[in-house]
């Protein structure tokens, strides 16, 4: 009998969960339901809009999507359409990869002012995801500081310092675009709690900053260590070595005529935003390793004056059908992967916000390897049941064809030869395209 699998969520890891079970579970039907029209989670809306190299995954999804085995149903809210528990007793497994939508705060004085946004908010606002598109930041403002010392960070300032040329070929929608572009940004300053040596961006994404056309960067403290200490893995060890030399020369990178300054400021922790209506600094202490190698504040503070302030300091697994998460509130609470009999996660909903696209291929791995064990063919409708769940709610899903429409409508309208697609922001514009209306009560 054939095994039917859900999956909620079509972004990395719900791709490469299916690709997984149709791997190794022979006959298997697998449904991937998104809250969005649109699949591939992260890829369409976290992932830098000048990154469009890393976008080709999608090439990858689409075969898998195209497999005869696969469903695609988008616009499908899963505890607000139908629930959880009448998914789980639609098919035999359901595999959540709902990702960590929800930005960890600061927690500090102040962290909500007006202005102030967490890096899931602002990324998925210039990035066109739905649920952003009426974030309106105020981008008439000569400094910004983004806190963290991550990729993430790193796209953001990367993204706000770039010049028009080089996001030509972005798929960041151009109204988007021309604000960052006429906004009267000078400074853009990346926050690290610790060290050079000791922040996560990876290499590459760390070396591009040495091409920066339109902005010069410097460093604050301007030592850079020579070699990384002690005490790191091997891994770590590696890549802090290759970032404090792209770090070097970093220092001196100064494209003549400059329009903005990145300015990296390393060993200072976020004490306090500042501001009455909206945003107009951020008060950090400076820090230090003490003899034990904690980091402690080192008795001073500054204030970076600042009107628009980011923290790009990770994310935390959604609110879902009541579900546990973990202690520390950042995973969905799960055993190797199972929350429940016949309830997987996987990606970061999983481990938490880490990792690159390709880092999911392992946790679908797994949870194939885990539904193959446990879970046998009962007989459960599936897509059926969950087709005549939807109908009989008034819900209209949008399916693989409606996609490719989609995208085919992004690509046509596309706002230069160089841009690959203009996207749509909005789901009621998405819905109109495909002509279909939805009569449930949630907005659209
Ligand atoms: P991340 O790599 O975990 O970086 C988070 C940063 O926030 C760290 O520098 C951390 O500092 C800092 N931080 C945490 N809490 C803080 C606080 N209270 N105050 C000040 N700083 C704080 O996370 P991310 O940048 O959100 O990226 C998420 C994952 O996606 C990562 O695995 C990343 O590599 C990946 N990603 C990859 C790419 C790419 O490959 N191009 C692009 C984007 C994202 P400490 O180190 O001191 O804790």
């Amino acid at each position: 009998m054939t095994i039917r699998v859900a999956i909620v969520g079509s972004g990395p890891a719900g791709f490469y969960a299916a690709d997984a079970l149709l791997r190794s579970e022979a006959g298997v039907r697998i449904d991937l339901i998104d809250r969005l029209p649109t699949p591939f989670g992260l890829v369409r809306s976290g992932v830098a809009p000048d990154h469009q190299k890393t976008k080709r995954i999608t090439q990858v999804f689409l075969r898998i999507l195209a497999d005869p085995a696969v469903r695609f149903y988008g616009h499908v809210d899963i505890g607000a359409d139908i629930s959880l528990d009448e998914l789980r007793a639609s098919y035999d497994a359901v595999v959540l990869a709902v990702g960590a939508p929800r930005d960890r705060r600061l927690g500090i004085p102040g962290d909500d002012t007006n202005n102030v946004f967490g890096s899931g908010a602002f990324v998925g606002w210039y990035n066109g995801h739905p649920d952003f598109h009426d974030l309106d930041p105020n981008l008439d403002v000569s400094s910004t500081v983004v806190v963290g010392n991550g990729n993430v960070a790193l796209d953001i300032a990367r993204v706000l310092v770039k010049s028009p040329a080089e996001m030509a070929s972005s798929d960041m929608a151009p109204a988007i675009q021309r604000r960052i572009q006429e906004s009267p940004l000078r400074e853009v300053h990346i926050l690290g709690r610790r060290g050079p040596a000791q922040a996560k961006f990876s290499n590459p994404e760390l070396a591009e900053m040495t091409q920066l056309a339109d902005a010069r960067t410097e460093l604050v403290p301007p030592d850079v260590p020579d070699a990384p200490p002690d005490g790191l893995d091997a891994r770590d060890q590696r890549r802090a070595a290759k970032n404090l030399a792209v770090f070097r020369e970093l220092a001196g990178h100064a494209p003549p005529g400059a329009r903005r300054c990145l300015r990296f400021r390393f060993w200072r922790k976020p004490v306090e935003v500042l501001g009455e209506e909206t945003v107009t600094g951020l008060r950090a202490a400076e820090t230090r390793f003490d003899a034990d190698g904690r980091l402690v504040e080192a008795g001073r503070s500054e204030v970076i004056p600042c009107g628009l302030l980011i923290s790009a300091i990770g994310y935390r697994a959604p609110e879902l059908a009541g579900l546990a998460l973990d202690p520390d509130g950042v995973r969905l609470a799960h055993e190797e992967g199972r929350v429940a009999p016949g309830l997987y996660c996987v990606g970061w909903c999983r481990r938490g916000p880490t990792g690159t696209i390709g880092t999911n291929k392992a946790d679908g791995d797994a949870v194939a390897r885990r539904i193959g064990a446990e879970v046998t063919a009962s007989g459960k409708p599936g897509g059926a049941g969950l087709e005549s769940l939807l109908t009989a709610r008034g819900v209209r899903w949008v399916d693989a064809k409606g996609w490719d429409r989609l995208d085919a409508a992004e690509r046509a309208a596309a706002a230069s030869e160089e841009a690959p697609r203009r996207k749509f922001v909005r789901i009621a514009d998405m819905l109109a395209e495909l002509d279909l209306s939805k009569q449930t009560s949630r907005e659209s």
